[in-house]
């Protein structure tokens, strides 16, 4: 065989918008806590044992039907199932965001509709204002997308509207990103109020309003508000984002989105870009699937079932935890957001803590900017609560012994 002298250096393997990107702390450490004896606090997994098989089973069946199966295994529109399109926007506008089919994309996961988003909207150098702490998969993607990622002063009830102001005329933002509804990874819910001002600046301002709303339905306490998007002067200004990953199930990797005409086209041109379409396989069996399906008993099971599961955790943790920590007490969602007191490492705690078989996610990777080490996210959703009695009972031991400055 004969070699070919190599006359130039071989050109860097990466583009320039990979450099200030890393790899997930979330998904490093659920390859490294793949063991079954590990309790995992850490992903924000449905529990697996809600998601409803059979019925799904039998859509993918049905679907698969001689009359209707080579439909579902051919290419298909980019914008998505027109019979999926309108359950869905039938569902927002019971929820209080008016919208027909024609209003909403289907996409690959919602992941895939913040990535969409970041593609169609930011140019490198764009400033994108966040909630502080918040969801890091969003993160990746802003930065990806050689965007300056602002974060903006939150509190226990989400975004602080003052302090948003300040950042958008001091910074100009194209687009806030924000989980207004039992966030990730605070479990947060801004409140009407705020969500009035915050739909009113980005009216006032000409700003992008990225909701991204996976949680919504999963509401354990008091009453159900509005998506931040049907405030006035939202819907003009905001994409709305959906998910079956946590009312179904997420390995479908189905989510939408919701925007206004011309922005909606331009999405949809950067998903035949991306990926041409949706599963139609998927699209159709879910389409069924929510055709034949009461989805609000449903829902209505997965809050019975998680509720519990809520209220285990903060009774442990107030059993468990150092004098000085503090935890979130959300309405709703997957996650509670501890704070241990001053001075603590959670990313060193953690090394304890996977050698007594019990995981979390240290917070620093959720901030944008100087992180509080001292914070942690616990997701209560993955198991019931015996077994979230005897991981805390394991965290509480990880506590116990790590040396001072790893709590
Ligand atoms: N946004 C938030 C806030 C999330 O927590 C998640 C999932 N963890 C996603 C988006 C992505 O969800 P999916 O792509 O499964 O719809």
């Amino acid at each position: 065989m004969t070699t070919i002298p190599r006359t130039t250096a071989p050109k860097s393997p990466m583009a320039g918008r990979l450099g200030g990107v890393q790899s997930s702390p979330v998904r490093d450490l659920l390859a490294l806590i793949d063991r079954p004896e590990v309790i995992s606090f850490a992903g924000g997994l449905p529990s697996p044992e809600l998601f409803d098989l059979d019925g799904l089973r039998r859509s993918f069946h049905d679907v698969l039907s001689p009359a209707t199966g080579r439909r579902a295994l051919q290419y298909s529109p980019t914008e998505g199932d027109p019979a999926l399109r309108g359950l869905l926007a039938r569902r927002l506008t019971v929820r209080g965001l008016p919208s027909t089919a024609d209003d909403l994309l289907v996409t690959t996961g919602s992941q895939q509709a913040i990535s969409l988003v970041a593609t169609a909207l930011l140019e490198p150098g764009d400033v994108v204002l966040v909630e502080e702490p918040t969801y890091l998969a969003a993160l990746q993607c802003f930065r990806l997308a050689g965007a300056t990622v602002v974060p903006v002063r939150s509190d226990e009830d989400g975004l602080d509207p003052a302090a948003l102001r300040e950042a958008v005329e001091r910074h100009r933002p194209t687009l806030l990103y924000l989980v207004p509804t039992f966030a990730n990874p605070t479990g947060r819910t801004l409140t009407g109020e705020r969500r009035r001002e915050v739909a009113g600046l980005a009216h006032e301002h000409g700003f992008w309003i990225l909701e991204d709303d996976p949680y919504g339905e999963l509401r354990y306490r008091g009453e159900a508000l509005p998506p931040l998007s049907a405030y006035p002067g939202g819907q003009e200004n905001s994409v709305h984002l959906g998910s079956f990953s946590k009312i179904g199930a997420p390995g479908l990797r189905l989510g939408w989105l919701r925007a206004p005409g011309e922005l909606l086209r331009a999405l949809t041109i950067t998903k035949q870009a991306t990926d041409l379409h949706t599963s139609t396989v998927d699209q159709a069996a879910v389409a069924h699937y929510l055709a034949g399906t009461d989805l609000d008993a449903r829902v209505r099971t997965l809050r019975d079932t998680y509720l519990p599961r809520r209220d285990a955790m903060t009774k442990a943790l107030a059993e468990v935890t150092p004098p000085g920590t503090t935890w979130s007490d959300p309405d709703g969602g997957m996650f509670l957001w501890v704070r241990l007191p001053e001075g603590t490492d959670s990313a060193a705690l953690l090394r304890t803590a996977l050698r007594h078989d019990v995981a979390f996610v240290p917070g620093a990777a959720f901030y944008p900017g100087e992180p509080d080490r001292a914070t942690l996210r616990l997701s209560f959703s993955s198991y019931p609560p015996e077994g979230i009695a005897e991981g805390m009972r394991r965290f509480g031991a990880a506590l116990a012994e790590a040396p001072s400055g790893a709590r």
